[in-house]
């Protein structure tokens, strides 16, 4: 009898140059979570057993990368784009087996390359640079956790101004509050305020009275946080 793994492979093909190929996914039912953080990192209790660490698909014969939240039809200019950019100075590489934190990390920067030159929406490109963020978190790699939480927090920054965030999981009242987060991250103390202020503004109408909740909470840790300082 064969035991069944938390691992298995699952076929994927391509968006860019049709192949097909197989990468390694976790069974939900494995997937243990212990807590998420205010920025909504989850917490998993095996750190090995992480779904972050296998969100991208990377093709291994041109190097296209990308996660489910990206749009799956590339208009042909852009294709010509990314196999000359992107394909042409790829060298086959296979990220399909188990992965360490950094060479997980390696595949949110190819998704983040692929993502850009095929002109994905603002809040998939931030939703790379914030997992990004988390998993250098995760090995403790602060200077560059900030680069990437920054860049995270200006792009859903540009997502809300352009109201392109909708049917992504994503809703008025939480990219909000994850700018204000991040921004309290980065010790950006009154960009922050202002956008708690707006989550909180929302909260009659809102259908996310645990974010409300939330926003209520971390902003009056900041105040404190800001009274004890000076
Ligand atoms: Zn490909």
């Amino acid at each position: 009898m064969t035991e069944i793994t938390p691992f298995y492979q699952k076929n994927i093909e391509c968006l860019s140059c049709k192949n097909s190929f197989r990468t390694t996914k976790i069974r939900s039912r494995f997937i243990k979570l212990r807590c998420h953080e205010t920025d909504f990192r989850p917490v998993y209790q095996d750190e090995k057993i992480n779904p972050l660490l296998y969100n991208v698909n990377v093709c291994p014969a041109c190097g296209f990368s990308f996660t489910d939240d990206f749009n799956r039809y590339i208009v042909p200019a852009i294709k010509t784009e990314i196999q000359e950019k992107l394909s042409a100075q790829w060298t086959e590489q296979n990220f399909g087996g188990n992965r360490s934190t950094l060479e997980a990390i390696n595949t949110y920067k190819l998704a983040i390359l692929s993502g850009t030159l095929k002109r994905e929406k603002s809040v998939t490109m931030a939703g790379l640079y914030l997992r990004t963020a988390w998993l250098y978190r995760s090995i403790e790699n602060e200077e560059q956790e900030n680069r990437f939480m920054t860049l995270a927090m200006n792009t859903y920054t540009t997502a809300y101004t352009n109201e392109d965030f909708t049917g992504m999981g994503m809703s008025e009242t939480k990219i909000l509050y994850l700018i204000a987060e991040l921004q309290l991250r980065l010790q950006k103390y009154r960009e922050a305020a202002s956008y708690f202020s707006k989550v909180l503004s929302k909260q009659k109408n809102s259908l996310e009275p645990r974010i409300v909740e939330m926003a209520r909470d971390r902003w009056q840790e900041m105040r404190e946080d800001y009274r004890k300082a000076t």
